[in-house]
C-alpha cells in the first residue's frame, strides 16, 4: 500500500505519519527529515538544500524527485510507504506518477489532513522538536516531562529554525499556492481521502484509519 499525505505545515502529517507507519509496518518517508538529515551530515545535497529549506520555500523538484526515487529504491520500501510532505506541487506529483509506474507501483490514496489556518499558526509556534530522534512536542498541548528535553532520548529539545513566524507565514502562502492544488488533482483522480485534522490525534489517525480501509468518516 502507498500512501501520501497532504496537509500544510503542522496539521499533523509527521505525527500521523509515525503511527500509520507502526500500524500498516510500512516505512515512513518524510522528505522534510531526509533533507536535514542530509544537512546535519553536509552532504552536498544538504548543502544545496539549506538555503531553500532556510527561506521557508521549496527544494528545486529535480533534487526531492532524485532524493525520493533513491529512498524508494531501499528494500525496506518494497510492500509499500507512507510518505509525509512529499508530492508537495504538481510537477511533483506527475514525477512521483512516473516513479512508482517504472516500477510497477501505484498510489492507493492521497490522505488530506485539513486544519484551519489560525490553529496551524498556533501549533507551529509552540512547536519544540528533539534534534536527535525528531520527536515532536508543544509548549501547550504537548510538553516534555522533564523541562525541554526529549521524553524518548534526553536530548535538549529546539525550535525548528524554519518554525519561526516569518518562515512560518511563508511556508503557509508556499503551501495554498504550490500544494493546495494537488487535493483536487487527486480527488479528480478519485483518490483523495479527508479527515479532520483539528481533532485530537488519536480520532484523526481513527479516521485516517477508517478511510482508509474505505469509510466515509
Ligand atoms: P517539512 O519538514 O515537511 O515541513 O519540510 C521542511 C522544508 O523542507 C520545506 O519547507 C522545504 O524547504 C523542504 N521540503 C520538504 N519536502 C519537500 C518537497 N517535497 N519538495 C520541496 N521541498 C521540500
Amino acid at each position: 500500500m502507498n500512501i501520501i499525505l497532504i496537509g500544510a505545515p503542522g496539521a499533523g502529517k509527521g505525527t500521523q505519519a509515525a503511527r500509520l507507519s507502526r500500524i500498516y509496518h510500512l516505512p515512513h518517508i518524510a522528505t522534510g527529515d531526509l533533507f536535514r538529515a542530509h544537512m546535519a551530515q553536509n552532504t552536498a545535497l544538504g548543502n544545496k538544500a539549506r538555503d531553500f529549506m532556510e527561506q521557508g520555500v521549496l527544494v528545486p523538484d529535480s533534487l526531492t524527485v532524485d532524493m525520493v526515487d533513491a529512498r524508494l529504491s531501499e528494500e525496506d520500501a518494497a510492500h509499500g510507504v507512507i510518505l509525509d510532505g512529499f508530492p508537495r506541487n504538481l510537477p511533483q506529483a506527475e514525477l512521483f506518477e512516473q516513479l512508482l509506474r517504472r516500477r510497477g507501483w501505484h498510489l492507493d490514496s492521497a490522505v488530506y489532513i485539513a486544519v484551519p489556518v489560525e490553529i496551524l499558526v498556533e501549533r507551529l509556534s509552540g512547536r519544540r522538536v528533539c534534534p536527535k530522534c525528531g520527536a515532536t512536542y508543544h509548549v501547550l498541548t504537548h510538553p516534555p516531562k522533564n523541562d525541554n528535553r526529549c521524553d524518548v532520548c534526553g536530548t535538549a529539545l529546539i525550535t525548528r529554525p524554519d518554525d519561526a513566524p516569518d518562515t512560518v507565514r511563508r511556508r503557509l502562502a508556499v503551501y495554498t499556492e504550490q500544494t493546495a492544488p494537488l487535493i483536487a488533482y487527486y480527488q479528480a483522480q478519485n483518490l483523495l481521502r479527508s479527515v479532520d485534522g483539528a481533532q485530537p490525534v488519536d480520532e484523526v489517525t481513527r479516521q485516517i484509519q477508517e478511510v482508509l480501509a474505505g469509510g466515509t468518516i
